[in-house]
């Protein structure tokens, strides 16, 4: 008995690809295809057109956090690269001007360059002024923070890892120990 069926599963296998080529059902309107919710596992786009203003065809400009608060101010976020099988994630983000990030620190890694405008960074305890096409590094477990400058959007790409820890924003402890940093305590906002 339990031979007969190894040898019928064996056959089943080796004709499974015949008979699974004539699609069941007709696929979905293919130009309609990239309508999808956020998170949603879809497979990466191989061209996505530029447009004006630093969008993207199709692509959806999602609000930075849905949590809501004042820990970060006027963010949209574009997801250009969804990196499966990359490891890791392709973002533009925008900050309207005078807006900010959220204060936060996190075990994986931001690689920055900047796209559109000026604005400054704090990287660890370092205030960093940011301009077109420079390039910002922040390694693991270190505090940092966009703001963009007064009158200026700011704009950049930032690659992150794929599998990530969420970010955790300062205790009431932390942020005092913080802002002992007299350079720290002028720049964040939380
Ligand atoms: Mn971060």
């Amino acid at each position: 008995m339990g031979k007969a069926n190894a040898t019928m599963s064996s056959a089943a296998a080796a004709t499974a690809p015949a008979a699974q080529a004539p699609a069941a059902t007709p696929a979905p309107t293919a130009a309609h295809g990239h309508g999808h919710a956020a998170g949603e596992q879809q497979p990466p786009r191989i061209h996505i057109r530029a447009q004006d203003g630093y969008r993207w065809d199709e692509l959806p400009v999602l609000v930075y956090k849905e949590d809501g608060g004042t820990h970060f101010k006027s963010i949209t976020r574009q997801l250009l690269c969804p990196g499966q099988g990359l490891g890791c994630e392709l973002r533009y983000f925008e900050i309207e001007p005078g807006g900010h990030s959220t204060l936060e620190v996190h075990q994986h890694i931001h690689s920055v360059i900047i796209l559109r405008g000026r604005g400054q960074c704090l990287v660890g305890e370092t205030v960093y002024d940011l301009a077109l096409h420079d390039v910002i590094y922040i390694p693991t477990a270190t505090w940092h923070q966009f703001r963009a400058n007064q009158g200026e959007h700011l704009g950049f790409l930032c690659m992150v890892n794929h599998d990530r820890d969420r970010p955790t924003r300062p205790t009431e402890a932390v942020e005092a120990r913080l802002r002992q940093n007299p350079a720290v305590d002028g720049f964040i906002r939380t």
